[in-house]
């Protein structure tokens, strides 16, 4: 894709699923990869699968969540490869299923640093290298369930509007300044994060139907590859006039 080779991307919650697969894609399109993620194994199992296909990576341990280590991930990227183009803000959770009046604080806190907070701080340590290099590309991901309410997912959902959000205002502050700033908003994918996500919760418990979220009109879940198309796109220079912008990759579910 134009614009993405012998460039420097980060992307993190690298280790697994989406972020996994948007930093395989990076590395297929010829960019230098920092793949971040706050659990080592699987974060150096992608760059060695990265490694085996030819490319150019190099794991970084980071929280989100924790301002000190994102501007670390920043630096590494900046230290290794000498700049930093482009930035997919991935790592997120899910907490488990719950009635809004049924989400505890101690979840609700966890969710909105990591999914909301995190989001904020990558863009908050890449922007100024960016703008120091007078361009760059932020694609943050966002989720269905941040462009509609759904029922058992409130801190999830809410956290996800505030990624919409925020991805259009960093992306009206920076317009001028050569760096867009854009959100993919996926929908169902099969990846690792209903096994990851922390609170339990049983979907079957509540009264809605939560299942009605992979009611999705081309009748099929996503593979993680095409969740890093969309992402390979936004920051490819195919997109140079696209920023603000959240994306549905979803399989037709937001035109629902
Ligand atoms: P996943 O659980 O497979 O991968 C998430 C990765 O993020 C993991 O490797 C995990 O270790 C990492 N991570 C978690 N907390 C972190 C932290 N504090 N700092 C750094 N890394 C951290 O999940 P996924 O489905 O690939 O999710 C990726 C993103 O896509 C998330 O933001 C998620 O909300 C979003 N999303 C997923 C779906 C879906 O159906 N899978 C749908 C919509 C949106």
């Amino acid at each position: 894709m134009n614009g993405l080779n012998g460039n420097t991307a980060v992307v993190t919650g690298a280790g697994s699923g989406i972020g996994r697969a948007s930093a395989r894609r990076f590395a297929e399109e010829g960019a230098n990869v920092v793949v971040a993620d706050v659990v080592e194994e699987t974060g150096r199992e992608t760059v060695e699968l990265i490694e085996e296909d030819g490319g150019d990576a190099t794991f970084v341990e980071v929280d989100v969540a924790d301002t000190e280590s994102v501007e670390a991930m920043v630096d590494v990227a900046v230290d290794t490869y000498g700049s930093l183009e482009f930035a997919h803000n991935n790592a997120g959770i899910l907490t488990g299923f719950a009635e809004v009046t049924d989400i505890e604080e101690e979840q609700w806190d966890k969710l909105f640093d990591i999914n909301l907070k995190g989001i904020w701080a990558c863009m908050k340590a890449e922007l100024p290298v960016m703008e120091s290099q007078g361009s760059g590309v932020i694609v943050n991901t966002a989720s269905e369930a941040g462009l509609v309410g759904m029922g058992g997912l409130g801190s999830y959902s809410a956290s996800k509007h505030g990624v919409v959000g925020l991805t259009k205002t960093v992306a009206l502050e920076y317009a001028s300044r050569g760096i867009r700033v854009n959100a993919v908003a996926p929908g169902p994918t099969d990846t690792n994060i209903q096994a990851n996500s922390v609170g339990g919760g049983d979907p079957r418990s509540l009264p809605f139907d939560v299942s009605a979220m992979a009611d999705v009109p081309m009748g099929r879940t996503a593979d993680p590859t095409e969740m890093a198309g969309a992402v390979a796109f936004l920051c490819s220079s195919d997109a140079s006039y696209i920023t603000g912008h959240t994306l549905p990759v979803d399989g037709g579910q937001a035109a629902d």
